[in-house]
């Protein structure tokens, strides 16, 4: 018998969040700067309800440049923070619906095609309660955008206050919930599961953490992963990114993550702290491509 041939080293689909700064197809321009192979944006003000519409040759320009970019294949959007489908009926909730649909709109027409959303907070009700509305208010904004090609990546969270996310069984229970649920798919943010409870910081732990998600969610379902080291502790339950290997998860987890062959073509985004010469990404990406195994030999 023959010796199987070692692996080939994994090509790194690796990038970051970029600032849309003078038009959202700059985002490219500035990935494509320093190297990314996936790029994330918000397609309106993060921190905002209200948005102009796009208007139609901002559309052109950008369409233009996700069919001609590098990272034409790895492009998706982060939604507001203000959303909060697991708020009561009233004014929130429903801001945060017509919220939902307006950037499932806008992805819509850019060709994005995934969406990030945290799910939600239950701000006292309960997580029965909190699980049955996020996934109400899912129904209604697929039943509103019918047809989209666009998915909703629910996004694991670190969980802050009453924030739903933080445990998989949380995601689990909003997916047996929807009624459309294979237009749903998983975005793992590394820091948040750390912060969450999952300690991934070893091989075991690691490996250990995704068999749970596997077992949950399926494995299949992440489309997007946020790779950020964390400023707290396991179990803090409190969201801040910090520099890759600088904080308390590690290297030894981001190594066993861009070395996962089951996560090769899920496209890692980068929400790291940077400047706007995002020398901070390029050494983020740097760390994280001497990580892969086999690397250096080539
Ligand atoms: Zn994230
Ligand atoms: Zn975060």
């Amino acid at each position: 018998m023959r010796e199987a041939a070692p692996p080939e080293p994994l090509p790194l689909l690796a990038g970051a969040h970029m600032s849309v700064a003078g038009g959202l197809h700059r985002a490219f321009e500035r990935g494509d700067s320093i190297g990314c192979r996936a790029v994330q944006i918000f397609t309106k003000n993060a921190r905002g309800w209200n948005a102009a519409p796009l208007a139609a040759p901002d559309v052109e320009l950008f369409r233009e440049r996700l069919t001609t970019s590098e990272l034409a294949r790895a492009t998706c959007a982060h939604a507001s923070y203000l959303i909060n489908l697991g708020a009561s009926e009233g004014p929130v909730a429903e801001k945060s619906l017509a919220g939902l649909i307006d950037e499932l709109q806008r992805c819509e027409a850019l060709g994005i095609p995934f969406l990030i959303l945290h799910p939600g907070a239950h701000m006292g009700a309960g997580e029965e309660t909190g699980l049955d509305r996020i996934a109400a208010g899912l129904d209604r904004a697929h039943a509103a955008c019918a047809g989209f090609r666009v998915r909703v990546l629910l996004e694991n969270a670190a969980g802050q206050g009453s924030c739903l996310g933080h445990r998989f069984e949380h995601l689990e229970g909003i997916l047996a919930r929807v009624r459309e649920p294979d237009r749903l798919g998983i975005c793992f943010d590394t820091c948040h599961a750390f912060a969450g409870g999952y300690d991934i910081r070893t091989a075991a732990g690691y490996e250990a953490t995704m068999a749970e998600l596997d077992r949950r969610i399926g494995i299949d379902r992440i489309r997007i992963i946020h790779v950020n080291d964390s400023k707290k502790g396991l179990g803090s339950r409190v969201d801040r990114h910090e520099h890759i290997g600088q904080g308390e998860i590690g290297l030894e987890a981001f190594r066993c993550l861009v070395n996962d062959r089951r996560l090769a073509c899920v496209p890692k985004i980068l929400e790291t702290p940077k400047k706007e010469d995002m020398a901070e990404d390029v050494m983020n990406l740097r760390t994280l491509a001497s990580l892969v195994e086999g690397a250096r030999a080539r």
